[in-house]
């Protein structure tokens, strides 16, 4: 549920710093919400919210949401990974273009804001600034991606993977849950697979990437704030570790003969946890244990477990990795274990453009918030692919209590208006910068 309208100088003031007329950003903001609403009718599941690639939900949604880009002035064309695009050219119609947008698609049982949201304000900003456009040195693209969940086929950022360039063939051999591979979806969805190729943009026609987002994590609505900044999408590193000891009778074996690989790993997921708090913007997750041979009356001879771990900077996130492993050459050393690991993962984070950054905190600034946070983003997002192609920014929306692929999610309808008001802003100083040069 979406809660509270602004009011107050501060709404005055983000309206004044556009030039938009009284009640504009009001105006779109209303739209924002019930759009979200009618997006979250589109579902193949009853009772909640699921949307996934190539499905009729899909074909549905790019329908409905080309009727809003048109509303908002511009033509509009499905890509040939099924992005929806909307485009609104400069004053030279060859002039790059400066990307806006986010997702459509959902995971299952999901809330109505994750991706959806940062998409209709791609609209309304286009919406509001659209007449000043045309003299501007670049035009403005909406795109509306496809599978950034990777909720059917287990790949995430298909529909950015195309924009930027690398689709992976492997890919057209992903099955999804009832066997269909990606390769039957795209052509039975009208899509054609060797053509996909044509959904790649080339850096020199873009400016860059601004995307809208809700946190999907708690950081802003502890800090109080509405808006906050991304400076790096990061990126995981995962491993499956084998701890080995050796399994013997329950009974029989004293403990200062056992080498149980289960007590071993334990101590290593207590390791990941303490470590892991102890550095800077560094999470990692041991998300699955398995014993082996997994009998109640055996000591436990080997443990396989997973290791997610993520950060900020690459540089930091793998000098954690190095004292993890630290930690367990000395804990296996102690239990007579042996311990080795299995990179399954391994992705760059993605530093967002400074100049991005900027224009967002100038953004946020021009409406009245003041300083604005700084954060990373903790989870994957279109703006990780695009950000191979291009400069990519990103606005973070607070998310009340950080609530996310959850029915339960939110964001306030005070905070949409205020993200318009900042991503329109930080729009406009990127037409005044580039007019400069
Ligand atoms: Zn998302």
């Amino acid at each position: 549920m979406s809660t509270g309208t602004p009011t107050g100088p501060r709404a005055g003031s983000r309206t004044d710093g556009l030039g938009l007329p009284p009640g504009a950003l009001a105006a779109a903001t209303a739209r924002v919400m019930a759009r979200c609403d009618e997006l979250a009718r589109l579902s193949s599941m009853s009772g909640g919210i699921e949307r996934v690639y190539l499905s009729p939900e899909h074909a549905r949604a790019n329908r409905l949401a080309e009727r809003w880009l048109r509303e908002a002035g511009m033509a509009t064309a499905q890509d040939a990974a099924g992005n929806l695009v909307g485009h609104l050219p400069g004053r030279d119609p060859d002039a790059p273009v400066l990307l806006l947008g986010s997702h459509l698609d959902t995971v299952r049982d999901a809330g109505r804001y994750d991706g959806i949201v940062g998409v209709l304000m791609a609209v309304e900003v286009v919406r509001l600034l659209g007449p000043r456009v045309r003299t501007w040195p670049f035009g403005l693209d909406v795109v509306a991606f496809w599978d950034e969940e990777g909720a059917r086929f287990g790949k995430a950022l298909l529909g950015s993977s195309a924009l930027a360039g690398v689709w992976d063939p492997a890919w057209w051999d992903l099955r999804d849950a009832d066997g269909v591979s990606l390769r039957e979806a795209f052509t039975a969805f009208g899509l054609d697979p060797a053509r996909v190729g044509e959904a790649a943009r080339r850096p020199a026609d873009l400016v860059g990437y601004l995307e809208a987002h809700i946190e999907q994590g708690p950081e802003l609505d502890g800090a109080g704030e509405a808006l906050g900044v991304v400076t790096s999408i990061a990126a995981a590193r995962r491993w499956e570790i084998a701890v080995v000891g050796e399994a013997r009778h329950a009974g029989g074996t004293p403990y200062d003969r056992r080498r149980d690989a289960l007590v071993g790993a334990s101590e290593a997921v207590l390791a990941v946890e303490r470590i892991c708090r102890e550095e800077h913007h560094v999470v990692g997750t041991v998300g699955r244990l398995e014993a082996f041979p997994g009998a109640v009356n055996v000591v436990p001879g080997e443990v396989r477990l997973t290791l997610d771990l993520r950060g900020e900077l690459d540089e930091t996130r793998d000098a954690t990795w190095a004292r993890i492993g630290g930690e367990l050459d000395a804990l296996t050393g102690r239990r007579g274990l042996t311990w080795s690991a299995t990179a399954v993962h391994d992705a760059p984070a993605v530093r967002c453009g400074p100049l991005f950054q900027d224009v967002l905190h100038a953004g946020i600034a021009a409406g009245g918030q003041g300083e604005s946070p700084a954060l990373f983003s903790r989870a994957g997002h279109d703006a990780m692919a695009v950000g191979r192609l291009t400069d990519v920014g990103m606005l973070f929306l607070r998310n009340p209590d950080g609530i996310s692929h959850h029915p339960d999610e939110d964001v306030s309808a005070a905070d949409v208006e205020r993200g318009l008001g900042a991503l329109a802003a930080a729009v406009l100083h990127l037409a005044h910068e580039r007019s400069l040069v």
